[in-house]
């Protein structure tokens, strides 16, 4: 299985990479090539333990480059398109939605028009094994009340410029398949976390500055609810959505683990204070600051599509996920100190929340 990774070098296609170099399909090993821009978000560092293998292969290049595309498609000749670049911080899109625009949007449709030229001029049965993965988020269906879940069949609502431009790739997505039958599957995913999570996020920014005994900035009152899904469980959900999903279908993404932002930085204290004792309780350090414009107040996913037709289930609970989390940013310093150090400031402090 060829597969072609978007996005590879970020927080889940760096995990998505790492699963696909390290686990063999019925004996077999995948051959992923990793199409990155770098942007800010990419860090090779995440790709430390596959660079070396011979089944991985990386290529820096836009995905709004279309001759870049077509050279890549044409040469490592993909069964598989695993789309995951995006810029994905909502409070970015705020300030500026240019970027969003142009890879979310134009990136998407770049990809999609030369996957297509490639996929209709492949010989049956490789023409008929080819999948286009679209990896999308929650977000575009907007934001909930105290009760209800997001199903696949929820209207999109989209709040922010980045989910209004993840929404719009998802509509392009169906399009190519409406249209022109490429064989597409949507996956959309709740929040994530885990390891090499960039440190403008809630969760690596809440351990990182507890870490250092920094305020720990929560917007509002912490009462927006986030349905958390560890980055290893959606990995896995990827790969069996991109593997068994059916062509032209969406499949949500997650783990029934809703939690309230002041709730998840809490624990996250009470963790730190366990593993690494400090002076006085974490707690403390919480400060509620101004609350994002166009804030949505619950994202909560209905999965039953996927755990009943495609077989997947989430393995970490919340409790068990987030104690991994911070265990493993306590022991892995050398990855996040140096983003630390090139994004210091005040800035870093005010962005947060996961994309
Ligand atoms: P990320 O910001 O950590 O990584 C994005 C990656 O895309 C980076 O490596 C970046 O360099 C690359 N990239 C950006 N623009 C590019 C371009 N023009 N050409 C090529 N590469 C480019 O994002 P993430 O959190 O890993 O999210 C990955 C995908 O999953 C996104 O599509 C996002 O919308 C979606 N998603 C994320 C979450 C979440 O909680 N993080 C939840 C659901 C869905």
């Amino acid at each position: 299985m060829r597969v072609m990774v978007t996005g590879g070098a970020g927080f889940i296609g760096s995990a998505l990479v790492r699963h696909l170099v390290t686990n063999p399909v019925q004996g077999r090993e995948h051959c992923v090539l990793n199409i990155d821009k770098l942007t800010y978000a990419g860090n090779p560092a995440s790709l430390h333990s596959v660079s070396g293998r011979g089944n991985y292969r990386f290529m820096q290049a836009d995905i709004c480059d279309r001759a870049a595309m077509e050279r890549a498609f044409a040469q490592f000749r993909p069964d598989r398109v695993m789309h995951l670049a995006a810029e994905s911080h909502v409070d970015r899109s705020i300030t500026g939605a240019s970027d969003f625009m142009a890879t979310n949007v134009m990136g998407t449709f770049t990809l999609l028009d030369v996957a297509r030229d490639y996929w209709q001029r492949l010989p049956a049965p490789e023409r008929d094994r080819f999948r286009f993965l679209h990896v999308s988020t929650d977000e575009v269906y907007g934001s909930l009340g105290p009760q209800g879940l997001f199903a696949e069949t929820t209207p999109y609502d989209p709040s922010s410029p980045y989910s209004a431009s993840k929404a719009a790739s998802d509509h392009l997505v169906k399009a190519w398949h409406r249209t022109y039958g490429l064989p597409v599957v949507v996956s959309n995913c709740s929040n994530n976390y885990g390891p090499y999570h960039f440190p403008e996020k809630l969760i690596p920014l809440t351990i990182i500055n507890a870490l250092e005994g920094r305020r720990l900035p929560v917007y509002g009152r912490g009462e927006n609810v986030r349905d958390w899904l560890y980055v290893e469980d959606h990995v896995r959900a990827l790969d069996c959505i991109a593997a068994h999903g059916r062509p032209g279908e969406t499949y949500n993404v997650g783990g029934r683990n809703e939690r309230r932002n002041i709730d998840v930085v809490r624990r996250i204290c009470l963790i730190l204070d366990a593993m690494a004792p400090a002076a006085s309780p974490r707690e403390s350090l919480i400060e509620f600051v101004a609350d994002r414009p166009g804030h949505d107040a619950r994202y909560a996913i209905d999965a039953t599509k996927l755990e009943s037709g495609l077989g997947w289930r989430a393995q970490e609970t919340f409790e068990t996920g987030i104690a991994r989390t911070v265990r493993w940013y306590i022991d892995n310093e050398w990855w996040w100190r140096p983003l630390r150090n090139r994004y210091e400031g005040e800035r870093l402090g005010l962005l947060q929340e996961a994309a």
